[in-house]
């Protein structure tokens, strides 16, 4: 459990003054120069050291990611690209951080572009975050004013400038390379990788791509140390972590905690349990739409970190949103309307996303209403199995997995379904 004093992000709530003066008070652009004097190796070190992984969903290591960026300038700029996309349904933690503690995100961006060489940043922004556009626009006009971006940005010898985009509302342009395209003005439709971005991305260039989170806690790591950073959670999942929680507890909430703690501490101390109680729990959804869903039985005793999710459950901490459902919910259905929205995110370019999603949508569909054979449950498996993997980008296995998370777990469900449909369907004839 998370000691107050512990958090990164002590303004989630936008209870304290989030400008400059505000983000100051509680520690903020302290000695921000001084961490950039101490060189780019010792930051990206620092970052290896505390074992954060990308916050985005994907978990890649931070600090390693970093490393791919060229040490010299072969004369091509280096971009830090800061991806604020966020469109993962379920997920709202960096609306939080721009919302409210949108200074930890813009001196991250400044330490961040040091330790890869770039002296341009930019944050691309989901076109429905037009209050956090807003909010986080002021505080950079803030920065700047305080010359803490800029020439010489917070005095540390550093010319360095950041420029907040917005996106125009698609889903897709949260993938990495979708974004870049975007960005360049074209189309966002997802690159093959590799090359990785850090060989080629913005124009061609080196570039890093990060999620706000994974950039918005380096200031902090690098004040307080890559130890404090790593104490926390289990080996190889460390550090804190912000968790959104939505469904059916009593109280839905974004909060930072611990990374590693288990499922029923988090969601009673921050969630004041579930809805109708603990019996009542059917299933949950542990790291936004992509993973797939978990029964409620397994999820008692859950470590909520990369590794016991991914490896003792099949799902994923993913974005931490942690979507919870009781027995009040229809899982067919719910899976199907995920399967609708991967539908209608697709870009279209590779025929396995583009004609799976709609199959797999559809089928889905009869599913609901129990309207379909038996088989139909393992042909419905095995269409997610030809996308999954066969694809430019994550989106084809995202579309996949909760399928398959259903079909695993709720089989029992959907078959009762079918078997009830056709009793009816008989039991009217025969009447007839
Ligand atoms: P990925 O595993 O392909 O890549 C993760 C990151 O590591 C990327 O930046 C990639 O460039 C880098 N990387 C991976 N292998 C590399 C290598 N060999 N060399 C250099 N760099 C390498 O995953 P992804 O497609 O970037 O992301 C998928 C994740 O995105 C999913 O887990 C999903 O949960 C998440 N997601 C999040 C949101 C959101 O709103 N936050 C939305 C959609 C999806
Ligand atoms: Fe586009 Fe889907 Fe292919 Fe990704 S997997 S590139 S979203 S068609």
């Amino acid at each position: 459990m998370l000691k107050d004093e512990d958090r990164i992000f002590t303004n989630l709530y936008g209870m304290h003054d989030r400008t400059l003066k505000g983000a100051q008070a509680r520690g903020h652009w302290d000695g921000t120069a001084g961490l950039i004097h101490k060189g780019r190796d010792w930051v990206i070190d620092e970052m290896k050291a505390s074992g954060l992984r990308g916050r985005g969903g994907a978990g890649f290591p931070t600090g390693l990611k970093w490393s791919f960026m060229p040490k010299e300038s072969d004369g091509r700029p280096a971009y830090l690209v800061v991806n604020a996309d966020e469109s993962e349904p379920g997920t709202c933690k960096d609306r939080e951080i721009m919302r409210h503690d949108p200074h930890t995100l813009i001196e991250g961006c400044l330490i961040a572009s040091f330790a890869m060489n770039a002296h341009a940043c930019y944050i691309y922004i989901r076109g429905e975050y037009i209050r956090e556009k807003e909010a986080l626009q002021a505080a950079i006009d803030e920065a700047y004013e305080a010359g803490l971006l800029g020439r010489n940005a917070a005095g540390s010898g550093w010319d360095f400038d950041l420029y907040l985009t917005h996106g125009a509302g698609a889903y897709i342009c949260g993938e990495e390379t979708a974004l870049l395209e975007s960005l360049e003005g074209k189309k966002g439709m997802p690159r093959m990788k590799p090359p990785f971005p850090a060989g080629a991305g913005l124009y061609g260039c080196p570039t890093t791509v990060n999620n706000v989170e994974s950039i918005a806690v380096v200031p902090t790591i690098l004040r307080r140390g890559a130890s404090w950073f790593s104490s926390f959670g289990r080996p190889n999942n460390a550090g804190t972590k912000i968790f959104a929680i939505s469904g059916h507890v009593n109280q839905p909430c974004v909060v930072e905690e611990s990374m590693s703690i288990p499922f029923e501490e988090l969601i009673e101390k921050h969630c004041g349990g579930i809805r109708g109680g603990w019996d009542n729990l059917k299933a949950v959804i542990p790291g936004g739409s992509s993973v797939p869903c978990v029964r409620a039985e397994n999820m008692r005793g859950a470590l909520m970190d990369y590794d016991y999710l991914q490896k003792d459950l099949r799902s994923g901490l993913g974005t931490a949103a942690v979507i919870v459902m009781d027995q009040s919910v229809d899982m067919i259905k719910a899976i199907w309307r995920l399967a609708a929205f991967y539908k209608h995110e697709s870009c279209g370019q590779c025929t396995p996303c583009r004609e799976g999603t709609g199959w797999m949508m559809r089928v889905l569909e009869r599913l609901v209403r129990g309207e379909a054979e038996l088989e139909e449950i393992d042909m419905l498996f095995d269409v997610t199995k030809q996308v999954e993997g066969h694809t430019i980008c994550a989106l084809g296995d995202a579309a996949a997995w909760p399928i398959q998370g259903l079909i695993r777990n709720f089989r029992d469900e959907i078959e009762d379904r079918i078997k009830a449909q056709k009793t009816g369907r008989s039991g009217a004839m025969a009447a007839e």
